[in-house]
């Protein structure tokens, strides 16, 4: 049986593999990437709300330590070498009784020297603004403004904001600060009340170190997740493939089996009236002939009745061997019923088709069966008929016509003796 043949048509249209790889592959591909840029973003936000905290309990610490200050009225320090007295105060300076200088540290003036002293040992950096400063140098700068503008209008109760200087990064924080009770002691006269909103604190710190290890952990986590995916479409890919092969091969198998005599292992009567029609089509388009034969092996009954049926299928696979080894690529021979073929000559006209048939019979009458040991006779007749060119019309159906008269000429064989190829419609054209 020929490769093509047994493969047949493949039920395994490539298309919707293809479709269902790349449905497949893409469902992976987005899954994939969504995970790992909510990932992302989720590490992103955390990292933000961190910051957020940190912030907020810098300006915790700062808001209480001014109150602290406050709730004393300021608080002296001694004025020893490079203290600097506060040049916003009317009186700083105090000459003790002993000779030493104190001098008065209010809320503002602290906090001005601790945001120093934080900047310096490089932790943070905060300072206190207003919109309408008493030292010029408390102004806001414009993220403030804007932010102190907001709190004004009671629109928000903190603002916060990621800031790229360069390489830098900077996370900047601000809220208000509320006018409190021990804040009125020195600041009444600029018209404040308990609640007003004074100005604010903002609180500025570098956050790059923190960023950069988030950018160092996204892109090993990337790296991770895109091996991950890539052995994921790799396997479904394998996975697919292997199926689509199985699949194939178990197509190609039924197909075989579908069209196979199980005994003889030649096509069965299925194929050949496939390749009737097949054959029909071609040569109406190429205007040739071709030949159809059918064979029945004389008096087979007696191999069965002598040698017994397993001895008659033996002899019933050689001769399907020989005849297939006398044909030619193109042809065919199928097992039509019990003990008969039907033969498919592609092409052939009436002296082709009788020189093959006239082959077969003598290939089969030639030599007997050897069936363990044991030689048995046998012998073929056949009917040819062919299928002209010239025929025309439906050529299906004069196809089918030219299997009964291939058929009727078997049955001439079979009365004029036997182990003979007539071909229908020429009394005398034997083989
Ligand atoms: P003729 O020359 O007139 O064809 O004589 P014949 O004996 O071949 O004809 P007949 O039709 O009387 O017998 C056909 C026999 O083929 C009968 C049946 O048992 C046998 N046969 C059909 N199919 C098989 C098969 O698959 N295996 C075996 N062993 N025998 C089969
Ligand atoms: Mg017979
Ligand atoms: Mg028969």
């Amino acid at each position: 049986m020929r490769a093509e043949e047994q493969n047949g048509k493949n039920l395994g249209d490539p298309l919707p593999w293809r479709n269902f790889t790349l449905f497949v592959v893409l469902l992976i591909v987005i899954f994939g990437t969504g995970l790992v840029f909510g990932t992302f973003n989720e590490a992103g936000k955390r990292m933000s709300l961190d910051e957020l905290n940190r912030a907020r309990s810098y300006f915790k610490q700062i808001v209480l330590t001014r109150k602290w200050n406050a709730s004393f009225g300021g608080v002296y320090v001694l004025k020893a070498h490079g203290v600097q007295s506060n040049p916003w105060l009317k009186k700083p300076d105090e000459l003790l009784a002993d000779g030493r200088t104190v001098t008065l540290r209010n809320p503002a003036f602290m906090t001005r020297e601790l945001s120093e002293l934080a900047e310096s040992e490089g932790l943070f950096k905060f300072r206190i603004m207003s919109l309408n400063p008493l030292n010029p140098g408390n102004a806001p700068d414009d993220f403030e403004r804007a932010e102190l503008e907001a709190f004004d209008r009671g629109e928000k109760k903190e603002s916060y904001v990621l800031v790229r200087d360069g390489n830098r990064r900077v996370f900047r924080y601000i809220a208000p600060l509320v006018t409190e009770l021990s804040c009125l002691a020195c600041h009444a006269d600029q018209g404040y009340e308990e609640g007003d909103i004074r100005g604010g604190i903002s609180v500025d710190f570098e956050v790059g170190g923190v960023w950069r290890s988030l950018y160092t952990e996204r892109m090993t986590y990337l790296a991770f997740a895109l091996s991950a995916l890539a052995s994921i479409v790799l396997s479904v890919l394998m996975l697919i493939r292997s199926l689509r092969r199985r699949l194939d091969t178990m197509n190609d198998r039924m197909r075989t089996m579908a069209i196979t005599d199980e005994l003889t292992g030649a096509f069965n009567r299925r194929r050949f009236m496939e390749r009737i029609s097949e054959e029909s089509a071609r040569s109406g388009r190429s205007l040739s002939s071709f030949s159809v034969g059918i064979f029945d092996l004389d008096f087979f009954k007696a191999v069965n009745d002598v040698h017994g049926h397993i001895a008659g299928d033996a002899v019933l696979k050689e001769v399907a061997a020989r005849m297939q080894g006398s044909l030619r690529e193109p042809d065919l021979v199928a097992r039509y019923g019990g003990e008969e073929f039907a033969i498919l000559l592609s092409g052939a006209d009436a002296s082709s088709a009788l020189r093959v048939a006239g082959r077969i019979r003598e290939t089969i009458a030639a030599a007997p069966v050897i069936w363990n040991g044991v030689p048995i006779r046998v012998a073929v007749s056949g009917g040819i008929a062919v299928v002209s060119a010239a025929s025309g019309g439906d050529r299906k159906a004069a196809a089918l016509a030219a299997l009964q008269a291939a058929d009727r000429a078997l049955y001439r064989a079979k009365n004029e003796g036997r182990n003979r190829v007539i071909l229908a419609g020429e009394k005398e054209a034997h083989s």
